[in-house]
């Protein structure tokens, strides 16, 4: 039988000190190169390193060829008539891949929102504090989640309107957001 202490199992403190030396061929000796010369500026505004964006890298290009023309889609199953959010590559219900792209309203309420305080995402560090919300699409069984754009947290409330709104990101793509109705 093995003794135990206050230090067993669930009893060790993860700020104190390992008590053994860590073996020394499992540690580097040399420390990794560093740049000296700056991260590109400015920072890429989302690290995506294959963008969805390129039918090269993924099939749910067709996704942002819509919103550049206004449109928010997704994907619909031609077996089941299963409507997708976001777009798939193949139905979450049958796992077929024959799948048609449909347009979705750009108009809808608001199911439940929040606001964004702090660790905001990459590139979206200087709009906090800002509001997120789910959205009942109008006429659709969709509930989707979206940023809510030209509206303070205070004023928003469950069952606003909202309108879809697409915008241009700094490195030349496009994303959707919804605000309430001009
Ligand atoms: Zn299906």
């Amino acid at each position: 039988m093995v003794a135990t202490s206050e230090a067993g199992i669930g009893g060790t403190d993860p700020r104190a000190a390992p008590t053994s030396k860590p073996r020394a061929e499992a540690l580097a000796t040399d420390k990794p190169p560093r740049r000296n010369d700056p991260v590109p500026q400015p920072l890429p505004f989302l690290l995506d390193f294959y963008p969805q964006e390129d039918p090269k890298f993924t099939r749910i290009a067709a996704f942002f060829d819509g919103l550049r023309k206004g449109w928010l889609t997704t994907t619909k199953c031609d077996a089941d008539g299963t409507l997708s959010w976001p777009p798939r590559v193949a139905c979450p219900t049958c796992r077929g891949e024959k799948l048609t792209w449909v347009e979705l309203p750009r108009r809808g309420k608001l199911y439940a929102f929040s606001a964004v305080l702090g660790g905001a995402p990459l590139g979206m560090e200087q709009d906090v504090p800002f509001v997120v919300g789910l959205i009942d699409l109008e006429g659709s069984p969709l509930r989707i989640f979206s940023r809510i754009a030209n509206v303070r947290y205070e004023d928003c409330c469950i069952g606003m309107e909202v309108v879809l709104e697409t915008f241009d990101l700094p490195d030349g793509r496009i994303f959707y957001r919804f605000r309430p109705p001009a």
